[in-house]
């Protein structure tokens, strides 16, 4: 299990002084559930500088053991006093703790999250001078990661468009991090043209990105004649575009070309008691992709018109150095519960810089899922990227997913067709990976598709070129 990080920014509270002092740490678990958890050690940066680490070695209780306990935590505290060294270039600075901890329970499920709240206090030359800086953080082991790759979800609602007026930025950026996501990306809709709702909002994105450790990406749900379009990392432009639903999908597309951001088709087939909200544009160009998992929707349109795109069109657009049809999930959160129900891993190398995750999404490194995650290789060739193969060449598709989450059924589709449909077998479960033959029939993609009950990951494709 990895550590917990936690930043506390100390601006006006520290001048850093002549003499060297110490900082305490204390630490409460305020899970409600009475779960323990054992910290294995403390580790305090500033400035960006390791200062110094601790071991720690023992179990915290719950508080809600005892109020006692709290108490006591209090009082004789967990204090790792350590020494900071002196600072000669910094006035200012912010303190990041990495707490590493483990469960004491090691079978954590989805919803799991713990609650830790941290107070520091600094003392100099004897005296104790407390920080004004306690916070909660939530630590969620849930969601099962491979190496490198983060979840996030990439389409989320707040009050500052039709949420409910309880949905902050805050709360659901605190739902995503409950959910085990890394990061999230506000998708309001249409609001971002007035400069300064936009502001407001993003300084509140700013500040649920480090209370909660989350990183908080701000996008737009943009109505077109087309339907809605997520658009990401488009930054100012977004308050500029002038949103009205008159223009159309490939208007925005074209705009959207000179600036940075990228695009997603929302929800291209939902239809429901809220209105029509299929996608109506299929002839456009110049987007990123389609949300093929959506919440509020059933996904097999979804899917099929992703596969038919990528196949039918593909060899055609490919030649303009069209996109790919990046596939995402997101949840479409109107409220708090909302979160969680659909996603997107990314690979960015472990990374959660809003620069890494737009890159990821962009290229199609991504799966989208309601829960598990499985990823593939073919010829050493990652999702979104291109593998130059011969016709009727035999090669092998290596799949893994995940240590501890099981795998009950996999299907390799090529090019538009289920070519294998097999079940996972125990062996295959303890070692978190299959290799699968298949015979190139010619230029295309392969996906793949791996279930765990009625939970399935659908990972981007990889691309086919005949040499
Ligand atoms: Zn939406």
């Amino acid at each position: 299990m990895k550590g917990i990080k936690i930043t506390i920014d100390s601006p006006d509270i520290i001048r850093w002084p002549e003499t060297d002092f110490k900082v305490c740490v204390s630490i409460c678990n305020t899970a409600e559930d009475r779960r323990g958890i054992f910290i294995k050690e403390i580790s305090i940066q500033a400035g960006g500088v390791i200062l110094g680490s601790t071991a720690v070695g023992r179990k915290l209780p719950s508080i809600s053991e005892e109020y006692a306990v709290a108490q006591t935590l209090i009082e004789k505290p967990y204090y790792q006093k350590m020494k900071l060294w002196r600072f000669l270039n910094y006035s200012t600075c912010s303190f990041t703790f990495n707490i590493d901890l483990k469960a004491v329970k090691p079978d954590l499920c989805f919803e799991d999250s713990i609650n830790l709240a941290a107070i520091v206090s600094v003392i100099k030359e004897g005296k104790e001078e407390r920080l004004n800086v306690s916070r909660e953080v939530v630590y969620s082991q849930s969601l099962q990661k491979l190496p490198g790759w983060v979840a996030g979800d990439p389409h989320v609602h707040t009050r500052f468009s039709d949420a409910l007026p309880w949905c902050t930025v805050k709360r659901q950026a605190l739902a995503c991090k409950k959910a085990g996501f890394d990061w999230v990306i506000i998708t309001d809709h249409d609001d971002l043209l007035d400069p300064v709702a936009y502001a407001r909002e993003r300084l509140q994105c700013r500040a649920a990105e480090k209370m909660f450790d989350i990183a908080v990406l701000l996008g737009e749900e943009v109505t077109t004649t087309g339907g809605d379009v997520l658009v990401y990392d488009a930054g100012c432009y977004i308050s500029r575009w002038k949103g009205n639903s008159q223009k159309t999908g490939q208007e925005l597309f074209d705009e959207l070309r000179f600036s940075r951001g990228i695009c997603f088709i929302a929800h291209p087939f939902r239809r429901d008691i809220f209105g029509d909200h299929r996608w109506k544009e299929w002839q456009v160009t110049g987007y990123t992709g389609l949300e093929i998992l959506n919440g509020r929707c059933s996904e097999l349109k979804a899917l099929q018109a992703w596969d038919r795109l990528a196949w039918e069109r593909g060899e055609e657009w490919r030649k303009i150095g069209e996109q790919r049809w990046v596939g995402i999930g997101g949840s479409d959160a109107h409220h708090l519960s909302g979160i969680g129900r659909k996603l997107t891993f990314v690979f960015t190398g472990g990374s959660t810089s809003h620069s890494s995750i737009i890159k990821a999404l962009q290229s199609g490194y991504a799966v989208a899922s309601n829960g598990p995650l499985v990823d593939f290789t073919v010829k050493g060739k990652h999702l979104g990227e291109t593998v130059t193969l011969q016709q009727g060449e035999r090669v092998f598709l290596v799949i893994r997913w995940p240590m501890g989450q099981k795998l009950d059924r996999l299907r390799v589709v090529m090019n538009g067709r289920t070519i294998h449909d097999l079940e996972v077998t125990p062996f295959e479960n303890s070692t978190h990976s299959i290799k699968i033959h298949v015979t190139v029939q010619g230029p295309g993609f392969v996906r793949i598709e791996g279930m765990e009950g009625n939970r399935t990951a659908y990972t981007n494709p990889i691309f086919l070129e005949l040499r």
